[in-house]
């Protein structure tokens, strides 16, 4: 079965077809780094990483950028209030350079503890000034920019089809009037280019043609995506909440300047919430990181499971109860993986049921499911290890690299592995290969590094672990 997408913009699921032969291009609006990432950030980096390994899983080399902005984004997405970078560095006392490289790299420790791809293109915002300024400039010169007293603004009047992504009710909004329009002609316009208030030095600012100041945060995605992706790309992702304000803003601005709606599908991950309909927000009072997690001795990629066994077009209601389901249902998987053998081949038959699930818009609860239903079939423990493994290279879970500690191993091994430790301390080589070959015999491979022995896997199957 051809892998099929959901598209907002079509609001339908349709077979995905790439622009280039054999390639992707796919971009993914980054974090705001004014403050940590929450695990409800961190669930639309999971479903998009999901989505980049199935498009590989198809055979696809995708390039994949991912910006972090690190300017411009304002308190309220209406273009009122406050760069949250400044905010946040009067919150921490400390530059907003300096919270920005620390955010940043605090968000890429969590992106790698959660076994997500690394990007071809990590860009800052800050760093491509110059490609927001000349893009700011093209849409001058196309008719787009008019120019108040705090800022460059796009007139989205001169657009038609404004706000087609989020089936967005223009007359209606502006009848309404419930976000303040300031000195903007229009609710919908938003700030391309937002002056420096006069008096106060900002820490983030540029020269430009119109005055100093600093970009809006709508202009970074299209001209960080026409650089690095071209024009005209596949895929454009970011979680629910921007359909309605950054990617409808974003495709104003390449429309009126490329022609283009930037990408032939717009991916959107949904919410995880905290209890009813509450969203989980970096404002918002319950915060949870990943660190948060780690301290309680969850395993980050627990939480990659639970986000598994939701679908990314629903919602996934957050409670400690599912993720230690999830915790206990990895430790199973990650056990008995462990225990079966090298050397089987795919069964076709669960692949190709586990594929069909991921090619019908990513369900991964289903596809979970497949891999449940291949665990108690009774296929050769060899085969469930070759097509496991292969399902993984979606999954992300990590298995072969998985290795169990040695308080996870049967008591009988721990005290082999004990003996044969002290007998290495004691130099005697001899007992240590005789207790070796015991353990070998018994399906458990040992190797000798600098730290002491490691279990690095199992000779034959094994049915005392990962039956707990
Ligand atoms: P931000 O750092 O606020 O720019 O957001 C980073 C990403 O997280 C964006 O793609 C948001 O759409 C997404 N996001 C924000 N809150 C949530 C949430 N509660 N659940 C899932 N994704 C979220
Ligand atoms: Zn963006």
């Amino acid at each position: 079965m051809p892998l099929a997408l959901y598209d907002t913009w079509s609001r339908t699921v349709r077979p995905f077809i790439s622009i280039h032969a054999g390639e992707v291009g796919m971009y993914c609006c980054g974090p705001t780094v004014y403050d940590y990432a929450h695990i409800g950030n961190l669930r639309t980096y999971v479903f998009e990483d999901i989505l980049r390994r199935a498009l590989m899983h198809n055979g696809y080399e995708v390039r994949h950028v991912v910006n972090i902005t690190d300017v411009g984004h304002l308190t309220s997405d209406a273009d009122e209030g406050e760069d949250k970078m400044e905010k946040g560095s009067r919150r921490v006392g400390e530059s907003a350079w300096a919270i920005a490289q620390r955010y940043t790299e605090a968000f890429v420790t969590d992106w790698r503890a959660l076994h997500l791809l690394e990007p071809t293109v990590w860009c800052r915002a800050t760093d491509h000034i110059a490609e927001q300024i000349t893009f700011i400039s093209e849409l001058e010169r196309v008719g787009y920019v008019y120019r108040t007293d705090d800022g460059l603004y796009f007139d989205t009047s001169k657009q038609d089809n404004y706000g087609f992504l989020a089936r967005l009710n223009r007359a209606g909004l502006q009848a309404g009037k419930r976000v303040a329009v300031g000195n903007k002609k229009n609710i919908t316009d938003f700030a391309l280019w937002k002056f420096s208030p006069s008096g106060i030095t900002r820490q983030m600012e540029w020269d430009s043609p119109w005055g100093r100041g600093f970009p809006g945060w709508h202009i970074e995605c299209s001209a960080m995506s026409a650089k690095y992706l071209g024009n005209w790309f596949d895929l454009h992702c970011g979680g629910e909440d921007h359909i309605s304000v950054h990617h409808s803003n974003e495709i104003a601005q390449t429309q009126a300047a490329h022609g283009t709606r930037l990408a032939n599908f717009w991916m959107h991950g949904h919410f995880l919430t905290l209890d009813a309909n509450t969203k989980m927000s970096k404002s918002g009072g319950d915060f949870i990181r990943l660190q948060t997690l780690q301290s309680r001795n969850i395993d980050p990629i627990a939480y990659r499971y639970l986000c598994l066994t939701a679908h990314y077009r629903s919602k996934l209601h957050f409670s400690w109860a599912s993720l230690d389901a999830a915790q206990i249902a990895l430790s199973r998987l990650r056990n008995l993986y462990f225990g079966w053998p090298d050397g089987g081949r795919i069964d076709p038959d669960f692949a190709a049921r586990f594929d069909a699930e991921v090619n019908e818009d990513l369900n991964l609860p289903r596809a979970l499911a497949v891999l449940w239903e291949l665990i108690k079939s009774a296929l050769p423990p060899a085969t469930l290890r070759a097509t496991v493994d292969s399902f993984d290279s979606v999954l992300g879970l990590g298995l072969r690299d998985w290795k169990p500690l040695v308080s996870d191993l049967p008591e009988s091994i721990q005290v082999l592995l004990s003996e044969r430790e002290q007998a290495r301390a004691e130099r005697n080589w001899a007992k240590a290969d005789d207790i070796r070959e015991k353990l070998n015999a018994q399906g458990w491979r040992i190797e000798d590094s600098k730290e002491g022995q490691r279990v690095i896997g199992v000779t034959t199957e094994r049915t005392d672990i990962g039956n707990e």
